[in-house]
């Protein structure tokens, strides 16, 4: 017997089959990612179609039978149309909806990640904040929550909570003080971390503002998370820079849609 079921889901990617089915990767809260079949999801009618296009935040109804998932209608909730409107916002979504599936699994819970990609596609598709800064916020914000928060209360040596600049230890997750950098090359009295920090190959210089940023990116809450201003252009553009670096550090690869993003980005100036 065919069991109903009924979640709030987004849509993160689709794919067709033949000529009229559509296979959803939906991200939920309760269970993660699911699939989801649609059959006629293809078409221009029918109770499926509203609920089956790319971003859209929706519940659904379906039933299970076997290890499928078949889905029946449901009602969307929000669309992000706005999306469609802005090639750069498209495209952005796109990365976004790739890292939100790379960082979540079948059966775990993923309230925060919704939570993180339905605020974030609000941002983009409205064009609230710079797109730098969203993706930016967006980046960090998904890092910690997925286990790689770095640790911003201080120098990873000294504890102390102010520099300018910090530098940035991407690999072990650490801000360092320029003094605690230095002594670093030429002696071994900071203990067992200076070795690594020796090592340490992937280096960032972060200035004070965008320390501030990234702090306030790691805790505030995910309706506010945009809110920061970063007034410096330079500051902006090594924030943006620095977190892409650090998410795609830990995640260990690229993103398709990140190079066309970028590509499409380079395109236009
Ligand atoms: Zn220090």
């Amino acid at each position: 017997m065919a069991t109903h079921e009924n979640i709030n889901g987004l849509i993160l990617r689709t794919k067709d089959m033949g000529d009229h089915d559509r296979y959803l990767t939906v991200l939920t809260a309760e269970r993660g990612r699911i699939t989801i079949l649609a059959k006629g999801g293809r078409s221009l009618k029918g109770p499926q179609t509203a609920v089956s296009q790319l971003y859209t935040y929706a519940n659904f109804e379906y039933y299970r039978r076997g290890d499928f998932n078949i889905l029946k209608g449901g009602s969307p909730i929000e669309s992000f149309y706005r999306l469609a409107q802005d090639m750069d916002r498209l495209n952005l979504a796109a990365y976004l909806c790739e890292v939100a599936a790379e960082f979540t699994d079948e059966g775990e819970e993923a309230e925060d990640v919704l939570r993180l990609m339905l605020n974030s596609l609000h941002a983009v598709s409205r064009g609230l904040y710079p797109l730098e800064q969203i993706k930016g916020a967006f980046e960090w914000r998904i890092a910690a929550i997925s286990g790689y928060e770095p640790d911003f209360s201080g120098c990873a040596v000294c504890r102390e909570t102010y520099a300018d600049p910090f530098y940035l230890d991407v690999m072990n997750g650490a801000i360092i003080c320029p003094k605690c950098l230095s002594e670093a090359g030429r002696t071994a009295k900071i203990g067992a971390y200076a070795d690594e920090l020796r090592e340490a190959e992937i280096r960032a210089v972060l200035p004070a503002a965008v320390v501030a940023a990234m702090r306030y990116c790691l805790t505030a809450p995910l309706n506010r998370l945009f809110a920061f201003e970063l007034a410096d252009a330079n500051d902006l553009s090594v924030f943006a820079k620095q977190t892409e670096l650090y998410l795609l550090s830990h995640v260990g690869h690229g993103f398709e849609s990140l190079r066309f993003y970028h590509k499409m980005r380079e395109t236009e100036r």
